[in-house]
């Protein structure tokens, strides 16, 4: 199994990066952790097939994170798609995604597609499973508009991925990534303090808690990106693949 960074930029463009979204492959998974605006050029400049893509999960309702889908559903509708895809994300999604539908492409929420689109809201804590991903969501805190918020516990192929998502420091991290093969992390700022999002002083106090095998900052301000060749840590960038 793989995940490929398709992106790992914020909301700003800082770096120059393209907005949230990650790309997992294996023996029987292919799904997309969030889709950020910019999901459709990210991916075609990486050369990734899309119409294998079978579930995508959304973490929040912010466009950095979501509002590549009515790009997605355009391209599939194009593409001539026809293997059904599975979009799962926080209560509210459905409404979220009709809404973001019109609002960039008029009556396309209504277009009839050729292949079996399935929209499932997922609640904290409920595990639910998707062909062979457990998706496990946890409550995260990222301010107030633009939720529900959550950060994913996936298993698949015998490896546990963690996403903490867009989130300030918040103990549910602790169980969403404890042990993970694979924990990737907000690390918006050094270790300036703000609301809704995390510094990485903040997480780097609890790692010995989360004590995840693997760890990947993602989602950097330019605070970050100007300190990247200074860090103890591995950083995303776009195109980055990390096997499992
Ligand atoms: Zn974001
Ligand atoms: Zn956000």
């Amino acid at each position: 199994m793989q995940l490929r960074f398709v992106g790992c930029g914020d909301a700003l463009g800082s770096g120059g990066r393209y907005n949230t979204c990650f790309h997992v492959t294996g023996e029987g998974v292919n799904f997309l952790i969030d889709c950020g605006a910019s999901w459709l050029p990210a991916l075609k400049r990486q050369g990734v097939v899309r119409d294998a893509i079978d579930l995508i999960l959304i973490t929040h309702f912010h466009g950095d994170h979501f509002a590549g889908l009515p790009f997605l559903l355009l391209d599939a509708q194009f593409s001539r798609r026809t293997r059904p895809l599975v979009i799962a994300g926080p209560e509210g999604i459905e409404t979220r995604l009709t809404q973001v539908m019109e609002a960039l492409f008029q009556n396309s929420s209504r277009t009839k597609q050729r292949f079996e689109l399935s929209v499932v809201a997922l609640k904290p804590g409920q595990t639910r499973t998707f062909g062979a991903v457990n998706v496990t969501p946890y409550p995260v805190v990222h301010g107030e508009s633009g939720g529900p918020f959550l950060g994913y516990r996936l298993e698949a192929e015998g490896r546990v991925i963690a996403y903490s998502a867009d989130t300030e420091w918040t103990e549910t991290l602790i169980p969403l990534g404890r042990d993970a093969d694979l924990f990737i992390a907000e690390a918006y700022y050094y270790d300036k303090i703000v609301k809704n999002h995390l510094s990485l002083k903040t997480l780097e106090a609890h790692l010995d808690e989360i004590r995840a095998k693997r760890l990947v900052l993602t989602h950097m301000s330019d605070d970050m990106l100007g300190r990247l060749d200074t860090l103890a840590y591995t950083a995303a960038s776009d195109g980055m693949v990390v096997e499992l």
